[in-house]
């Protein structure tokens, strides 16, 4: 498979030897149940990842620099610089011991000199960017004066702080409670047509998908399993491992009374996948072909791709007739 550069971000190729380009302002999540290899495609391309890692092969790409290649300084600087990254968890990231101010004018001095005044008036601007009340007088409140979701907005200020082209955030709103989850996405959505940054957004939760994305990518047990536009993706998912992520979230509307289906099995452990096609045993349409041979991807329209032998054919139909 041969990706293009036809974008000011590069391609980024990160998972199993599959590669995805991110634009300028486009918005990327990375899709997939908790150990399907989600966290660790965005670790690799800022290349945090234990040096056992397992899902290493492959170019990452980035500004047309292959991340891989660089040496370990050259790619802190490009962390720092470009590429900023948010997570779930805000306080494993904030230090307990200092101020909320002293931890963003940290981050600020590694971009900009300035005076001791502006680098605090700089902290303050980020803090009334991200929403955080009277930023004024909480620059000097410590981590565990704020709630999570203030938390969350530090973090996206010291994210900011970079000036970053590209932010990659892994499920940063699962620990935050629904409405506080809103307005984390709408401050992202927010920033993002305001400076232009790039999104790659890991989650395991499809509504925020649609609220969020305009491509997604599918894992599964560390490969890409689907590839698609958002709005493709949910009227016509190509993938049954798709289908099913997209069938066990409950839709109040209108299946008030349905039961929440989840998918019967677990993802398998990277050290024992199974043979051919690594969904295969909780696939409700594998064949005797899907536990022998592995399917490439396919392409199956323009921007899409489906890992799976029945690509291109109606899923629903297939699947429907094998529930009987
Ligand atoms: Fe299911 Fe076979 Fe497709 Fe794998 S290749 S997803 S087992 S139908
Ligand atoms: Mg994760």
């Amino acid at each position: 498979m041969k990706t293009v550069f036809k974008t000011r971000m590069g391609v980024v190729e990160a998972i199993a030897g599959v590669s995805f380009h991110i634009s300028k302002g486009e918005t990327v999540a990375i899709v997939g149940e908790s150990g399907s290899g989600k966290s660790v495609s965005a670790l690799s391309i800022l290349r945090l990842l234990d040096s056992n890692g397992e899902v290493t092969s492959g170019k990452i790409l980035f500004n047309q620099l292959n991340l891989k290649d660089l040496t370990d300084a050259e790619i802190r600087k490009v962390r720092g610089n470009e590429i900023a990254m948010i997570f779930q968890d805000p306080m494993t990231c904030l230090d307990p011991v200092y101020t909320i101010g002293d931890q963003i004018i940290e981050t600020i001095k590694i971009h900009e000199d300035l005076s001791k005044k502006e680098y605090k008036e700089r902290a303050i601007e980020l803090l009334r960017l991200v929403g955080l009340p009277d930023p004024e007088s909480r620059i000097d409140a410590y981590p565990h004066q704020l709630s999570g979701g203030q938390r969350q907005r530090v973090m996206i200020a010291i994210a900011l702080a970079c000036r970053p082209n590209l932010i990659i955030a892994d499920e940063p709103t699962t620990a935050l409670d629904v409405t506080v989850q809103a307005q984390i996405m709408q401050l992202l959505k927010d920033l993002q047509s305001k400076f232009g940054t790039s999104i790659i957004l890991v989650t395991h939760d499809l509504g925020v998908v649609a609220e969020m994305a305009d491509r997604v990518v599918v894992v599964y047990a560390g490969q890409v399993v689907e590839q698609s536009t958002v709005i493709d993706l949910f009227e016509k998912p190509e993938h049954p491992y798709t289908e099913a992520l997209m069938r066990s979230i409950p839709r109040i509307e209108t299946d008030r009374n349905r039961r929440l289906q989840t998918i019967k099995g677990n993802v398998p452990s990277l050290k024992e996948l199974p043979s051919g096609c690594r969904f295969h045993p909780r696939c409700p349409l594998a064949s005797e072909k899907c536990g022998t041979e592995e399917p490439p991807l396919f392409k199956v329209g323009e921007g899409r791709e489906s890992k799976c032998w029945l690509a291109g054919r109606d899923l629903k139909v297939k699947r429907e007739a094998a529930d009987k």
